[in-house]
């Protein structure tokens, strides 16, 4: 299959190729398309064939469920049922937006789409591409993110070709997602509402409106079959370099890295930094590959996932990187680095290391 790839602008897409991808998702085919957070593999979340073919495509489980994205309210009473008045609060507050709910799933709904539980994660997203082809498509789509699993995420086109070219019928390209990571995942089906996954939108704006939010701790778990969210793997976005992930206080953190850094180079390997550029530059001896990363938690975000990608693909065999304050996106870089780096944290403090 050749992939057809559509240039777009990212404020006001062209419908020639909106209309031709929206063709597409209702023939049961699978689109590519920017979000604010990432780019999604989309497929007409109502055909059960459609959204098999995302699976095949991204050798993703079946036991992993996919957010389905709506472009209307009308659209989240077909998917959901019982949906609680606090949803639409939600929703009036943060769609379109990177934060996606865990509602009971309506029987149109594949079973599949949620790896079989009768629930529905659903989103609308705030890109103006992603709400031209929902409402040109007129069904609710079914879009996990467009890399191959365990994958670090997409967040530009070149990275979805990367991963899917060949699998699928076609890429809307408008350049670089926004936030760089994915939506914040709230349960509403639980008797408390519950975060099941950090995101774009942070756990501090959701708490202001829902004093007794939860947050999973998942990454005490192991296996799919246990968690809460399911999918929450870890060994998740993990490039292919050995990801070694610090934490501890500045000083001792830096200490560490930099001298496993020189035991790295006195053995003949090559290593990068996912590091604030503030760190990079300081940091001696200086990397075989450099990638900027910015140095705010925005600018962080954005660039995560390219800068995984991006230090792969220049055959770097060790990535250093380190634990933020996990105030804000904070939490959100900490749970993509800690699954990154499948669940290994060096304790930079611990003199026994
Ligand atoms: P992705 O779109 O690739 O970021 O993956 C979607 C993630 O959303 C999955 O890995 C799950 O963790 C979560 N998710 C989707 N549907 C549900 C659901 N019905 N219940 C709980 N979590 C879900
Ligand atoms: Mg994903």
């Amino acid at each position: 299959m050749v992939t057809q790839i559509w240039h777009v602008d990212s404020a006001s897409p062209d419908p020639t190729a909106v209309n031709a991808a929206a063709a597409i998702l209702r023939a049961g085919g699978l689109v590519a398309f920017p979000t604010e957070t990432v780019y999604g593999l989309g497929a007409n979340a109502l055909d059960a064939a459609a959204v098999a073919r995302i699976f095949m495509a991204k050798e993703r489980p079946a036991s992993d469920p996919v957010i389905v994205h709506v472009h209307e309210m009308a659209q989240l009473a077909l998917v959901a049922v019982e949906i609680p008045p606090l949803a639409y609060i939600l929703a009036e507050r943060f769609w379109p937006g990177p934060l996606t709910l865990v509602l009971r799933r309506a029987a149109v709904v594949p079973a599949s789409v949620s790896a079989g539980r009768d629930t529905v994660a659903v989103r609308m997203p705030g890109h103006p591409v992603a709400l031209a082809l929902l409402k040109a498509a007129q069904v609710p789509v079914a879009a996990p993110s467009a890399n191959r699993f365990a994958r670090p995420s997409a967040t530009t086109a070149d990275h979805v070709r990367e991963d899917l070219d060949g699998r699928i019928e076609g890429i809307l390209d408008a350049g670089s997602a926004w936030i760089g990571v994915e939506s914040t995942i709230l349960d509403l089906t639980k008797t408390v509402p519950m975060v099941l996954r950090p995101g774009g939108v942070p756990v501090e704006r959701l708490r202001e409106m829902l004093p007794d939010l939860e947050v999973v701790s998942r990454h005490l778990h192991i296996t799919d079959t246990q968690i809460e969210a399911p999918g929450m793997l870890l060994k998740h976005y993990a490039p292919h370099a050995e990801l070694r992930l610090y934490a501890g206080t500045a000083e001792s953190v830096q200490a560490a890295m930099q001298s496993h850094a020189a035991v790295v180079r006195r053995d003949g390997r090559s290593f990068g930094l996912l590091l604030p550029d503030r760190e990079a530059g300081a940091f001696r001896p200086q990397p075989d590959v450099q990638f900027s990363l910015g140095d705010t938690a925005e600018e962080i975000s954005h660039r995560l996932f390219d800068g995984m990608r991006f230090l792969d693909q220049n055959g770097v065999q060790v990535i250093l990187a380190h634990l933020f304050n996990s105030e804000g996106l904070g939490l959100t870089l900490n749970d993509r680095l800690f699954r990154a780096a499948e669940g290994r944290v060096i304790a930079a403090d611990d003199d026994r290391m």
